[in-house]
């Protein structure tokens, strides 16, 4: 008589949890990523390829509120491949009405900052974290911030300058996610992404406190030395 098959031990080690799909709870489906292992893939702020690309899908955005109150959005103009990126907080009330970034009085000081270290306005590229004006220039909200910031790091990304210049706190914060004063971010070389940063003063502070002026001269030198290739 053939033997007996062996019964199936009950107290065998239970067999490791597999990603089968009877492990995936009911009611989920799973999608496999767009497009080979890059889950960013589907990010649609990386299929757009050029500056100018990005200018139509920022002045239809209505991620945050700013979009309904803003005349022009203001998404930066400069040399698409600068090696000196400057960034400042917001739009004021001259950026509104123009769709141009530092135009007003903060950008007539900007104009002259940039002239002290070598540069003219079309060298570099000049923009905003937040793409538009918060209503009566009010600092720009945490979520706004959130909802804006993609842009910029695109930007910077598709630029792919030798230094940044942060104008500001929030210009600051939002590239360094790091929630410090400005005092102790300045005379700092901080890194976004690998890209050697520096962090000074907004021009429109600087208007109000000329004190400032100094100290200011000594960052954005700083600025330039980086980008003439001193080591950074
Ligand atoms: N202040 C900014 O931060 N950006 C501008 O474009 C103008 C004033």
């Amino acid at each position: 008589m053939p033997a007996a098959p062996p019964a199936p031990d009950a107290k065998a080690a239970p067999k490791p949890a597999s990603r089968s799909p009877q492990s995936i709870p009911p009611g989920i489906s799973v999608e496999p990523p767009p497009s080979g292992d890059d889950l960013f893939a589907a990010d649609p702020l990386r299929q757009l390829a050029t500056l100018d690309a990005l200018v139509p899908v920022i002045d239809a955005c209505r991620k945050c509120g700013l979009g309904h109150t803003r005349r022009h959005s203001v998404p930066g103009e400069g040399h698409p491949k600068a090696g000196l990126v400057v960034v400042g907080e917001a739009p004021g009330a001259t950026e509104d009405d123009t769709g141009r970034p530092f135009v007003g009085r903060a950008g007539q000081l900007l104009n002259d900052i940039l002239k002290a270290i070598g540069f003219k306005r079309e060298d570099v590229f000049i923009c905003n974290v937040l793409k538009c004006r918060p209503p009566e220039n009010r600092d720009p909200e945490p979520l706004e911030v959130a909802a804006c910031s993609p842009y910029l790091h695109r930007q910077l990304e598709l630029i792919g300058p030798r230094v940044i210049l942060a104008m500001g706190r929030p210009a600051a914060h939002a590239l360094l996610g790091v929630n410090a004063s400005l005092g102790e971010m300045r005379g700092k070389l901080h890194r976004y992404r690998g890209i050697p940063l520096i962090v000074t003063y907004h021009p429109a502070a600087l208007l109000r406190n000329p004190h400032w002026k100094r100290p200011t001269w000594d960052d954005v030198r700083i600025a330039r030395r980086i980008y003439d290739g001193d080591s950074a």
